[in-house]
This record gives structure tokens, C-alpha cells and sequence, in this order.
């Protein structure tokens, strides 16, 4: 048996991933494939408006905010955000690669600020307690910073449009939508497989910059099409919309949060138990979907043996990104506490050999 922790794209609902097999195979007993028919028809039609309709009962989405899929992903978003808001200034708070990657984007349209950094301690914490200045068009956030294993547990008050990129912890817990001016991510983490991100926009910040904008580029026509202002990933959206039903039918982002709460203590708390290994992020700043750790202070040579023991017992995707190093176990949604409790066995194993 495999233990999937790989961080995107990663574990998706068994269940999810049968009916976009069955649906490839014939769609709603049509006769056709799923990726063979119009995106225009019917059949798909109603695939998309679910979808829609359900990330919207499962985040509490207000009426005031659309909901739009488009092709590409999150790093497609890093150059929309900036070319749709920003016409004077953004400020960015920089908590690793995915931030920088975004900020690097957004200096091609305007002024942009990096208004606070954890790279002093090669972000391992999450930034607070620092000034927003109100001239900002809007202040960008990396919610779960999927590399370092950093997430901020609470959403934060912002006086300007707080942006947020949510790749790593999207339906991973509730979320305040009402306290963001633009929620978006690549969907191949939580949501599905990858080829689309998601963007949830405050609709009165639109149409607001003076550049031209290209079609594709401008939320307003994605919005008033429904995604569909060209062909969208269909496949995508239809293993989304199944992710989504699965969540739902089992209690939806309070029960799934509770359960991300339930694994990550679990792992944590070996880590910190555990004499071989030890966590790299800041307690307090400890991410629910990315558990970074590496081998204790005098036990270094031993990570690549443990990286092959852990393999020989099914754990798959435990390697750390090659910036932190040692490891990092992903615990997404999908991913049963079970494989938490064998990565959890695993070391202590792995510790008694070693004593
Ligand atoms: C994975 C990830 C990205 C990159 O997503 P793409 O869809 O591959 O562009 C950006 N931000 C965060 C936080 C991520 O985890």
C-alpha cells in the first residue's frame, strides 16, 4: 500500500478520481466521453454550474464575489492580479519562493512593496504585527507557504484589498471570504488534478485600472461567461466538482479542518518526540498541509537511509523541497489519517534501529 504525501500535484479522493474515470469512459450514460463532447452542451454545462455552485456552499462565498476557473494556475495568477488591480502601488509580504515568484510579476505593472519578510530566518515563520500602509491597491499574502511548511491559521485584518494565494490550503479549513478582495491558487493541491486555477474576486474591484487589458487576461469577461469565455480544462473541472461532492458528504471544511488538525498533531508530535528527527518551522506558524522536519542536530547522515527505509514501508512524496531539504510529509484533504499513523510508525521504527 502506497502512502501518497506528495505536495502537487498530489492525493485527490479515490472516489473522485473513479467517477472522472467512469465520465471519461461515457458521460452520464451519453454515449460519449467526457473529452469529446462541446463544453457548450448541456451535459457539461451542468458540470461547470456545480461546481461553481459548490465551492460556494462549501467557502461561504458572498453573493458580492464571483467565482471563476481558468486555465493555467497559480503562477498565471502571479501577472492577472497585478494586471487587473494594480494601477498604483501593491505591497506583497514575502514568505518564500511562491511570494517572490508572485512580487517578481507584479514590479511589471507598478510600484510594489515587499511590506514584510521572514526571509531573515529562510521562512520559517509567518511576518506580524507589521504596518499595512492604506496607499496600497491591495496587500498580497501566501497563505500556506507549501515549500517552508508555514500557514497562517487565522485571516488577517488588512485596511487595503487583502489578495491571497491559497494553492495549499483552499477547503482546508473556513475561511472569513468577506475579510479577502481576491482569493485564488492552482487547483492541483486540494481541489483536483492540475490544469486551472481558481479566482474568488470582490466584483467592485474590477474595471478599475486604466491599462488596456487583454480579453483573456480581464476577470470581467471569465465572469460574465461563467469560465467559459474559452474552452475550459474540462477534465479539470469535472475531477473538481467530484473533490467537492466528496468533501461535502463528508461535513465539509469544519470536518475536514478538524481532521487536517487531528493528522498535523500527530505528526508534530512525533517530530518533536522523536530524538532522530526535528521540525524547521516556527511552532506557533506550523502549517496543517505541509509538515516540514529534518534529522536532529548529530543525526544528519542518516536522512538518506531514513528516506529509503520510509519508501521500503510505502511512504511516497516524503522528500523536502530541495531549498529546506530533509522532509516534508503533504496532508491534504484527501490524505486518510491512516498514512499519517504509518509515516508515524515508520520513524518509530526507524528511531529503534537506531538506539
Ligand atoms: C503550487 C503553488 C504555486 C504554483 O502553482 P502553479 O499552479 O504550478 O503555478 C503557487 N503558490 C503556492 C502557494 C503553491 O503551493
Amino acid at each position: 500500500m502506497k502512502h501518497n504525501f506528495n505536495a502537487g500535484p498530489s492525493i485527490l479522493p479515490r472516489i473522485a478520481i473513479e467517477n472522472a474515470a467512469k465520465a471519461v469512459l461515457d458521460l452520464n450514460g451519453i454515449g460519449l466521453s467526457l473529452l469529446e463532447i462541446s463544453h457548450r452542451s448541456k451535459d457539461f454545462d451542468a458540470v461547470m454550474d456545480e461546481t461553481v455552485a459548490l465551492f460556494r456552499e462549501l467557502l461561504n462565498i458572498p453573493d458580492n464575489y464571483s467565482v471563476i476557473f481558468v486555465g493555467g494556475g497559480a503562477s498565471t495568477q502571479f501577472f492577472h492580479i497585478p494586471y487587473n488591480l494594480l494601477e498604483k502601488k501593491a505591497g506583497y509580504v514575502n514568505t518564500g519562493v511562491w511570494a517572490k515568484k508572485a512580487i517578481k510579476e507584479a514590479k511589471l505593472f507598478g510600484e510594489t512593496i515587499v511590506v514584510a519578510s521572514s526571509e531573515d530566518k529562510n521562512f520559517t515563520y509567518i511576518p506580524k504585527g507589521f504596518e499595512i500602509p492604506d496607499d496600497l491597491d491591495y496587500l498580497h499574502i501566501t497563505t500556506n507557504n507549501t515549500i517552508y511548511g508555514t500557514e497562517y491559521h487565522t485571516d488577517i485584518d488588512s485596511p487595503v484589498p487583502l489578495v491571497a494565494d491559497m494553492s495549499s490550503d483552499i477547503l482546508s479549513r473556513p475561511v472569513d471570504v468577506s475579510k479577502y478582495g481576491l482569493i485564488y491558487g492552482g487547483v492541483q493541491k486540494n481541489m483536483g488534478p492540475a490544469g486551472a486555477a481558481f479566482v474568488i474576486v470582490r466584483e467592485d474591484l474590477l474595471g478599475k485600472v486604466s491599462r488596456p487589458l487583454p480579453s483573456m487576461v480581464d476577470y470581467r469577461n471569465h465572469i460574465k461567461n461563467n469560465s467559459m469565455f474559452n474552452t475550459p480544462p474540462v477534465f479539470t473541472i469535472y475531477v473538481i466538482r467530484e473533490t467537492l461532492k466528496w468533501l461535502k458528504s463528508i461535513g465539509g471544511v469544519n470536518a475536514i479542518q478538524k481532521r487536517n488538525q487531528e493528522k498535523a498533531q500527530l505528526l508534530y508530535d512525533e517530530i518533536d518526540r522523536n530524538t532522530l528527527f526535528k521540525g524547521t518551522a516556527e511552532k506557533e506558524d506550523r502549517s496543517l498541509m505541509n509538515i516540514c522536519f529534518v534529522m536532529n542536530d548529530g543525526y544528519e547522515d542518516l536522512a538518506s537511509e531514513f528516506m529509503t527505509f520510509a519508501g521500503e514501508q510505502g511512504m511516497v512524496g516524503i522528500k523536502g523541497h530541495r531549498l529546506v531539504g530533509g522532509f516534508r510529509a503533504s496532508t491534504y484533504n484527501a490524505l486518510p489519517k491512516e498514512s499519517v499513523e504509518a509515516l508515524v510508525a515508520c520513524m518509530q521504527e526507524f528511531e529503534r534501529k537506531h538506539k
